[in-house]
């Protein structure tokens, strides 16, 4: 791996975290005599009850059946201590816990944001090997936790991070997709199927290098904002609706008229606002059409704009690589 990727986001270790994790180890159900069997999960000997109970061996792999009839066909209902449950989803970040597991981010289809530990993962000869690394697209399976789930299995689906890390552009637009999906994803275990597809799509595409970084990262940006409520008005007056506009005024939600135009607005080329509509409609053809210098301004639009709409900056903005137009645009936009 590249200096510039091992020179990560500086996560902090809560101290004590570890110990704090292992006290919450959730109770369990087990059966009356329950034979003294691996969970396939890996789990601890006799620790799932359901796939002991079924005579399920170490190494099965499909799917442990939480909640189904116990052996012996009686219907049981399986009491929720420990539930087990498989999705997919994007790594954002890791963190560093006790001397060799990690809490891995991750933005899953279905459950949505998982903070999931990963035990062992930092030894050399650690089961999970290098796929739970950030921009990875990964097959997951997890132990419901009380605070944190309990990753038990990894498959990698779409190894990212190779194309991506192997390209100083790549990595610095992946990485603010990643911190910025992670940004606009604020809850638990809320469902964000689009934000999840948006992130998929635009590692996919940035992966494969068919447009330049920078303009899959506004694009990014752009139909983020659209997906958590903040699209900007392209092409009419964000405040009155009329159709001739002439300034882009963040505060007022895109672009503005002469009559609604805020002082201090900027007057972005009319090439620009093209440019960030065909990159929020997906219209590629027009957007590797672009001038170099309408891409710089539309940058730094879109930049100053999502930043005025996150409480906190984008950190890693200040390592994306952008040419800014000759002004200055929105207080903390300039990131250069
Ligand atoms: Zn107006």
């Amino acid at each position: 791996m590249p200096d510039h990727a091992r020179a990560g986001l500086p996560w902090r270790t809560p101290e004590g975290s570890r110990r704090r994790a292992a006290a919450r180890s959730p109770a369990v159900w087990l059966p009356r005599r329950a034979p003294a069997r691996a969970c396939w999960a890996g789990a601890r000997v006799g620790l799932c009850g359901v796939a002991s109970a079924m005579g399920i061996r170490a190494g099965f792999r499909g799917g442990c059946p939480g909640g189904l009839p116990a052996a012996g066909g009686r219907a049981r209902p399986y009491d929720g201590g420990v539930s087990l449950y498989r999705d997919e989803g994007v790594v954002l970040r890791t963190q560093k816990l006790g001397e060799a597991d990690r809490i891995i981010t991750i933005l899953t289809r279905r459950t949505g944001k998982v903070r999931g530990v990963a035990k062992g993962v930092r030894r050399t000869m650690s089961r999970f090997g290098a796929r739970l690394e950030p921009f990875s697209h990964v097959d997951l399976q997890l132990h419901s936790g009380r605070s944190l789930d309990v990753i038990t299995q990894v498959e990698t689906l779409h190894p990212y991070g190779e194309a991506i890390v192997a390209d100083y552009a790549r990595y610095t637009a992946g990485t603010a997709m990643l911190e910025t999906a992670d940004r606009l994803t604020a809850g638990e275990k809320e469902p964000a199927l689009r934000q999840f597809l948006l992130l998929v799509g635009g590692l996919r595409t940035l992966a494969e290098g068919s447009h330049e970084a920078r303009l899959v990262l506004d694009a990014f940006f752009l139909r983020s904002l659209a997906v958590a409520g903040y699209a900007p008005a392209l092409s009419e007056c964000a405040r009155c609706g009329a159709e001739a506009t002439r300034a882009f005024a963040i505060a007022a939600g895109g672009v503005v008229c002469g009559s609604c135009r805020p002082a201090g607005a900027a007057v972005p080329a009319a090439e620009t606002i093209a440019l960030m509509i065909a990159l929020l409609r997906g219209d590629w053809a027009a957007a590797d059409a672009s001038e170099p210098r309408h891409r710089a301004e539309c940058s730094g639009l879109v930049a100053a704009y999502l930043q005025w709409h996150l409480e906190h900056g984008i950190r890693s903005l200040r390592h994306v690589e952008r040419e800014w137009p000759g002004q200055m645009i929105g207080g903390e936009a300039r990131v250069t």
